[in-house]
């Protein structure tokens, strides 16, 4: 991290900002460049300077300076805010998969957050009911880990599915002739995500049927779909629920956060032969998986 801090002071002693843009431009670059040194970290590699990616630190010195840029992405410039979230998160190295951009760019998460929220700042934002929308960096990442298993005609399950956002993702990717399965347990997330899906450009897939949101407790799956060739967790489990396991094909993939107060997002892949591997993706904090009474009663 010494180099982050390297930068930051050039970038302010050359192009001396407004310090309100300084502190965007910083909270903006701490939460891409924390990302990356798990991700470059865990690759193996040193974090170098330009392996983040980084803009050219020579645009800080012109016009039209990064600084500039920046604060058109906060602020927006009312074209198309949710596009330039995703060119964001590709410009630093978050989402790489063409088809990832792709989806993020087609379901619109400023219909999946509650109104007046900022719907493209790159943060978990509350939705009531002591759950949260994960940051669309989060999202992105769970995207790319499971795009394999997102191909046309796949099935899908989003467990503590919430807003809907990323069950929508899912329908997209394996489309009319795949099932994307959503199960939340607080039945009014389940009412609201399903009018979130309805504004959406998954709402023909949600009419046809390949797309449906069910209230149930997610630790037990969803069997009538099962088995899965991608399941996603969106709430940390003390442990993976054999449930799901249980509901995973064969090739399949498991995204899921792991643990209490420190949590490890796993990747579980069920081989060929039904044993399982599992690794650690990143470190991460997401709300835990739990009964409703315990979550409606603030865990
Ligand atoms: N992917 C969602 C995440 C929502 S937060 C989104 O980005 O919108 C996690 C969700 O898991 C919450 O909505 C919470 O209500 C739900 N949840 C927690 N425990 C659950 C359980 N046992 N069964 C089903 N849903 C659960």
């Amino acid at each position: 991290m010494m180099n982050l801090s390297t930068m930051i002071a050039y970038g302010y002693r050359h192009c001396t900002p407004p310090i309100k843009q300084l502190l965007n431009y910083t909270t903006f670059l701490h939460l891409h460049l924390h990302h990356h040194h798990h991700h470059h970290h865990l690759q193996g590699r040193p974090l170098s300077f330009n392996s983040l990616n980084l803009p050219n630190l020579n645009l800080l010195l012109t016009g039209n300076c990064l600084f500039f840029r920046m604060q058109r992405f906060w602020i927006g410039n009312g074209i198309n805010k949710n596009k330039q979230m995703v060119e964001h998160l590709q410009r630093y190295g978050v989402i790489s998969s063409m088809k990832v951009a792709e989806v993020m760019e087609t379901i619109d998460r400023a219909l999946f957050v509650p109104d007046g929220a900022s719907a493209y700042a790159d943060s978990p934002m509350a939705i009531g009911y002591n759950a949260t929308i994960s940051a669309p960096h989060m999202h992105a990442t769970c995207l790319q880990l499971l795009e394999q298993n997102l191909q046309p005609g796949m099935h899908a399950l989003d467990v503590g599915s919430g807003t809907g956002y990323l069950t929508a993702c899912f329908a997209i990717m394996v489309g009319p002739q795949g099932r994307a399965v959503g199960v939340e347990h607080i039945p009014e997330l389940v009412a609201s995500s399903i009018k979130n899906i309805e504004k959406s450009a998954a709402a023909p897939l949600l009419k046809e049927g390949s797309l449906s949101v069910h209230a149930g407790d997610g630790r037990q799956g969803w069997p009538e779909c099962a088995p899965y060739d991608a399941i996603h967790v969106g709430a940390a489990a003390p442990e993976i629920p054999q449930a799901l396991l249980d509901q995973l094909k064969p090739g399949g993939r498991m995204v899921i956060p792991v643990g209490n107060m420190f949590q490890d997002l796993k990747v579980v892949d069920k081989n060929m032969d039904g044993s399982i591997s599992i690794r650690s993706e990143t470190s991460v904090r997401y709300v835990p998986l739990t009964s409703r009474d315990a979550q409606l009663r603030g865990y």
